[in-house]
């Protein structure tokens, strides 16, 4: 289907200003936004429009009952400067998985990812240049029906906004094993990426910063046994040279760098294993002396390399380095950012 998405252009971009090599994290936006409406059971009017507040009505039902979901990935520049796109597809299936799980309509995965090329396009400015430097893109989708009283909204917004973001390198992060707080439980909605998720997140990880750990390390709900994720992100581990990362089960989020990393490994001639892992079988992995790295995977930095894990009265030592994992960081980078050939097919170039 293709669809006739509105462009108004802001008079004087406000690109010129941003300095590209020190960009502030997360407060800096592009000059525009994609936004769509959702009315009388359809999508329609998609738009790009210069970025401003949105009039939000005191009873709008996200602020009140939750139904709010997002995406996060990002637009990088190959080496002749060409805005590309890393698997957008996948984001385009996942907004509709969240969807589907917090009964809110569907979004037509050609029009979001048609959105975002056109968002890109016109803002290929803000790209920035640096390896490791990236437009992160956040697309969203939210109930903005003013109504009190618990059931599905019938008017939603989806928007698509924009924000550069320097590379983000990560130091060997300390994980806290948390067992009095959870993320996902069966039957929750750890498999959406629910903005409730993340407020509940907030505070175990605010606790597991004030004991010195840099992430939590979340656990499965009914026996605090199971390995889920780590913060934001998956969790690969290295046992006596194979790889083995928790298995979906409804209960963590299906990484889009997650899946790619699976690839890679495999591609390189790695077993990679997606099963249950106890961080009983962790600990004596470590005390054999065969766990030989661990790490966590998200669209925000990538890759990032695990120490140790600390649980009550003990800590796990992972490893003071990562060289399988750092290969595996290069590769994607590579892909990227053009510098080796697209294998995969991941990449969707905007002219
Ligand atoms: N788990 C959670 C809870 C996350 O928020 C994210 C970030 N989207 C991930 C894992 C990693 O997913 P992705 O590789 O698609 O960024």
């Amino acid at each position: 289907m293709s669809y006739n998405i509105n462009i108004t252009k802001i008079e004087k971009s406000k690109v010129s200003d941003l300095d590209f090599n020190n960009i502030p994290l997360g407060t800096t936006f592009t000059d525009h936004m994609f936004i769509c409406d959702y009315d009388n059971g359809q999508w329609g009017n998609p738009r790009i429009e210069p970025l401003e507040t949105i009039p939000t009505h005191p009873a709008a039902m996200a602020l009140h009952y939750g139904q709010a979901i997002f995406e996060g990935m990002k637009a990088t520049v190959d080496k002749d400067g060409n805005p590309m796109l890393f698997r957008a597809n996948k984001n385009a299936a996942r907004l509709n998985t969240s969807a589907d799980r917090m009964g809110m309509p569907n979004f037509p995965e050609d029009l979001f990812v048609e959105g975002l090329k056109q968002l890109v396009d016109i803002e290929r400015n803000w790209i920035p240049p640096q390896e490791g430097s990236a437009l992160y893109l956040r697309p969203f989708m939210y109930a903005d029906e003013p109504f009190i009283g618990m059931r599905a909204a019938t008017h939603y917004k989806f928007i698509i906004i924009a924000s550069p973001s320097n590379a983000m390198y990560s130091n060997r992060i300390k994980l806290w094993a948390e067992k009095q707080y959870i993320r996902a439980a069966n039957g929750g909605t750890g498999e959406a990426k629910a903005a409730g998720n993340y407020a509940a997140a907030i505070r175990p990880t605010e606790l597991a910063k004030a004991k010195g750990y840099d992430q939590v390390l979340w656990l499965d709900a009914n026996e605090h046994r199971y390995i889920q994720e780590v913060g934001t992100m998956n969790i690969f581990f290295m046992i006596d040279g194979k790889f083995i990362t928790p298995k979906r089960d409804g209960s963590i989020l299906d990484g889009i760098t997650r899946m790619s990393v699976i690839d890679v490994l495999r591609d390189k001639g790695y077993e990679v294993t997606e099963t249950m892992i106890t961080i009983d079988e962790i600990k004596t992995a470590s005390r054999s002396g065969t766990l030989q790295e661990a790490f966590g995977t998200g669209t925000a930095v990538g890759i990032a390399y695990i120490q140790e894990i600390g649980l009550d009265g003990e800590v796990i030592h992972v490893s003071d380095q990562s060289p399988v994992a750092n290969d595996v960081n290069d590769t994607l980078n590579a892909i990227k950012t053009g510098k080796v050939e697209d294998k995969f097919n991941w990449m969707t170039k905007i002219k």
